[in-house]
Formats: structure tokens, sequence, C-alpha cells
């Protein structure tokens, strides 16, 4: 399938869901993830008129970023090692795995602008996901009120690998409340109005939920 086949599908699925839940189509943008294809695809995704785009290591982010460059917004959606920052920092617009205070320090020190980054949320409780605990994520935030680099414009969460549509539900909306919370302490540099959640098998519900940024990979560009 083309992207441009996949895409209308999917804005479809993301129509219905924003009926169902009272939401504005405006208000959700995709982001396509072409962490498992080639150059060649993600520029494909491009000329189908998608504007966001998501990399997973700084390898493959370079490689795309150096073909497509400033035709699209750029973002770093994966685990990212604090030794790597300095490869992409002058490069991506967003950060969505921010979830440590030595990895903050290191873009704080790095950038030579504010970087808009997410601040990953481990909303399942799966040991093998990364983020910072629920729990923790307020005074995380407040941790991060002098670095002047730093933007927390939302927050980020993976749901767990489940036919479990409520388990997924459940992280989803814990996200969501977390992040009204961050929210309303009214932090200067923390406006966290956005929130990162939703993948091929889960968008829909993500949607339902309030997720503004979708990050959708293989569904999408996948061949
Ligand atoms: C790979 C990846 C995605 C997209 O996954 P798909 O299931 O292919 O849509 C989204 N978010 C993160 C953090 C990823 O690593």
């Amino acid at each position: 399938m083309s992207v441009k086949e996949n895409l209308a599908r999917i804005q479809q699925e993301i129509e219905q869901a924003c009926k169902k839940s009272n939401r504005k189509i405006d208000d959700i943008q995709i982001i396509a993830v072409t962490k498992y294809v080639t150059v060649e695809r993600a520029i494909e995704a491009i000329n189908s008129g998608i504007l966001h785009l998501g990399e997973n290591r700084d390898d493959g982010f370079l490689s795309k970023y150096n073909s497509i460059g400033s035709k699209a917004v750029w973002h770093f959606i994966g685990t990212l090692q604090t030794r790597k920052v300095k490869n992409i920092i002058d490069k991506v617009d967003y950060i969505h795995s921010l979830d440590r205070i030595s990895l903050a320090n290191e873009i704080e020190k790095r950038a030579d602008r504010t970087i808009k980054c997410f601040v990953q949320v481990n909303t399942s409780g799966e040991q093998s996901k990364h983020g910072v605990a629920p729990e923790q994520c307020i005074d995380f935030i407040q941790q991060l009120k002098e670095y002047r680099h730093i933007e927390v414009v939302g927050l980020m969460t993976m749901a767990p690998f489940t036919d479990d549509e409520e388990e997924i539900r459940r992280c989803f909306r814990s996200l969501k409340q977390l992040q009204e919370q961050v929210k309303a302490l009214n932090i200067p540099n923390a406006p966290c109005t956005e929130l990162s959640m939703g993948m091929s098998n889960d968008y829909k519900i993500a949607v339902e939920e309030g997720a503004t940024y979708l990050r959708i990979g293989s569904s999408l560009v996948g061949t």
C-alpha cells in the first residue's frame, strides 16, 4: 500500500474516534515513525502530506534528516542515551523520551535554543518500559524549572502490547490525568498541553482518551 492510501484510512479512523469522543481532528498531529523504512519511504510520506517524522535511534534519525532536512518537523521518540544527545540536538524539534535528570542536564548543556520535550511516563508499570513512574512525574518536572533550554510541552507514554483494551485505556487515562495536574501548576517552562500516545495498534483508543500526537509506524509507512 502507498503511504497515501494508508494515511487516508488512518485519517478516517481518527475522524471516527474524534466524533465518538467529541474532539476536533485539527487538535491531533500524526507523526510518521520511519524507523523501519528507507529514506525513500520517508520521502514518500512527506510527499503524501505528512509533516512530522519520528525516529528512535540517532543513526536512523541522521540518515533521514540528511536527506529531508527542513521539509519535516523532527521528533526523537525512542530511548535517548545521554552520549547521543550531541548528535541530534541541533536538528531535533521534539524529544519524546525525557525521563531522567542526567538526560535533562545533557540537553541543557548541548542545546543552543529551547527544545520541546515530552516527559516519558511509565504508565503500565512494566519493568521493560522506560519513563518516570507516575508518582514521580510532578517532582521530576518541578526539578526542571531552571532549565532554560527545556520546555515540557507534554507527556508521553507507551501502552502495553496487549489485546486488553481496558488496560490500554487505563494507561492513556492516567497520562491525561497527570498532564492536567502538571498543566494546573502553571510552571513557566512546563505548559504541558500535549499528549504523545497511541501507535499502530492503539491510536484509536489514544484519540478517544485525548492524544494530541500519535506516533504511527507500521500501519502508516510499513510495506
Ligand atoms: C516504533 C515506535 C512507535 C511506532 O510503532 P508502530 O507500532 O509501528 O506504530 C511509536 N512509538 C515509539 C516510541 C516507537 O519506538
